[in-house]
């Protein structure tokens, strides 16, 4: 419960309030506390200098002559007004039950004034402003006495109780609201991790197809709809890894099972005679060799998936070409196809000369393989702008237009039995494709207006300067 998310947005909204809430209830308090002590002491000040105005002119001061000098002040704000002379012997006192004229009165602020000091004090408890003062009464300098006055206030002390109870109210009520809504926001926000968290481990556990489903727009509901798109890649990346491996042990299932039939016919054909035998292994040779054109056909495939490339060089195509349409040149003669090519100067990309010849081969071959006798096969190769452009036409079967974005994925052919007898393994495309693209290349096919088919493709040129730095 500690590590939760909720607790902590919990406890931390919790802990703002309270720090809000109680500066909310003292600052204010305070400070009107501190304006009321203010004003008590500037009013006491000025009651008691009155009083000691009309002290003055007196050289001594006795019980009857400071009485007449009260009587005919009548300050009546104060809740008691004391006059001692200078020893602090009080010879006036304004409250009547409880007088203390006779007696000392010694209380700090009169002793403060005996000594020549105006003293005032302020407290503020139990509901009541209480305010002292006292100040010296001189005659040519002489301190001959002191005025005190102290004053019991309830009205302002009612106004600030007032205030404080005002303020706590407001406090419970905002208090009780923002916690309210703390609580649901914090729920929200951990309701929607739980849901982020259980597709990830829904899809941890292989259940590709399930959704995150978070509502509204904020941050984790766009890590909901990335990781939902991620989860598209993987479910896509996933599948065709399911048909690859499935559509892989399905092609080398099939040289396997007549690799074991025609053995198996040997063996157990009593009298065979060397003929048969001979054409029958000559039959599980020819299986062997497509076992094995499959699995490095595979092989090549998964180093273009890895990532794994020879480093790359300066490659002039047009020897590369020149080479493949030596080799191709027999095939084609064979079956009857008229192979050409026309080539340009300075065709020259950054990649090797393996990938290159595989490109050109493959696409050569299909054309070859996929033409009739009395057909052609035109290969060119120019230079367009910043392009290597590599075509490779015939005018052979050609193929549906339904099929045309599909050639180049892995094991698809539109002619099974057409491209396995024709010794094809429904990956020659798959390979150029992915060749290419690794160097920045492109490669799209196409069929011609009149017949057969056209591959392009096309190399980033690389330019006599770029050659230089990059070598
Ligand atoms: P395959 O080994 O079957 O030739 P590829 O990957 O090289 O495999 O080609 C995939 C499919 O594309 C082939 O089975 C064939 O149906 C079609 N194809 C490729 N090249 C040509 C072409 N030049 N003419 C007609 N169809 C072609």
């Amino acid at each position: 419960m500690w590590d939760s998310l909720q607790f902590r947005f919990g406890v931390s909204y919790i802990l703002v309030i309270v720090g809000v809430l109680l500066l909310l209830n003292t600052y204010p308090l305070l400070a009107s506390e501190d304006l009321v002590f203010r004003s008590k002491t500037a009013t006491m000040q000025s009651g008691i200098s009155v009083m000691i105005n009309s002290l003055s002119g007196l050289d001594r001061l006795t019980e009857e002559n400071v009485a007449n000098a009260m009587a005919i002040t009548q300050e009546t704000t104060f809740s008691r007004i004391m006059v001692t002379d200078s020893a602090g012997l009080v010879l006036y006192d304004s409250r009547e039950t409880g007088s203390v004229v006779g007696d000392y009165a010694l209380f700090a602020e009169i002793v403060q004034a005996l000594m020549g000091l105006d003293a005032s004090s302020c407290t503020y408890q139990g509901g009541a402003f209480r305010s002292r003062a006292a100040s010296p009464v001189l005659y040519q300098n002489q301190i001959i006495g002191a005025v005190y006055a102290y004053e019991y206030d309830t009205e302002q002390a009612a106004l600030l109780s007032d205030l404080q109870s005002n303020l706590l109210r407001i406090s419970a009520v905002t208090g009780a609201v923002v916690m309210v809504l703390s609580l649901i926001l914090s729920k929200a926000l951990t309701q929607k991790i739980g849901l982020l968290l259980t597709a990830i481990r829904e899809v941890r556990e292989g259940a590709y197809s399930h959704r995150a489903e978070i509502r509204g727009r904020d941050e984790i509901a766009q890590i909901g709809e990335e990781f939902n798109s991620l989860t598209d890649r993987l479910q896509t990346t996933e599948t065709a890894r399911r048909r690859f491996v499935s559509d892989a042990s399905h092609e080398l299932k099939t040289p396997l099972a007549a690799i074991r039939l025609l053995s198996d016919s040997i063996l157990q054909t009593e009298s065979i005679d060397l003929d048969t035998t001979r054409e029958f292994v000559s039959d599980i040779g020819r299986e062997a060799e497509r076992l094995s054109r499959i699995t490095e056909d595979l092989l090549r495939l998964t180093r273009l998936d890895n990532g794994i490339l020879e480093p790359m060089t300066e490659v002039d195509v047009l020897p590369v070409l020149e080479q493949v349409m030596r080799m191709m040149s027999l095939v084609a003669q064979e079956k009857g196809v008229d192979l050409t090519y026309s080539a340009a100067e300075g065709c020259t990309v950054l990649a090797t000369k393996d990938e290159i010849h595989q490109v050109i081969y493959n696409l050569t071959d299909n054309a070859v393989k996929y033409s009739a006798a009395g057909g052609f096969v035109q290969v060119s190769l120019a230079l367009d702008e910043e392009q290597v452009v590599l075509t490779v036409a015939d005018n052979g079967v050609g193929i549906p237009e339904a099929d045309l974005p599909r050639i180049f994925e892995r094991f698809y052919r539109v002619d099974k039995a057409r491209s396995r007898a024709a010794g094809g393994t429904g990956l020659g495309l798959s390979i150029v494709s992915d060749t290419v693209k690794r160097r920045g290349g492109t490669v799209e096919a196409a069929n011609r207006p009149d017949g057969g088919s056209l591959f392009t493709v096309r190399w980033p040129r690389l330019s006599r300067a770029e050659g230089g730095n990059s070598l």
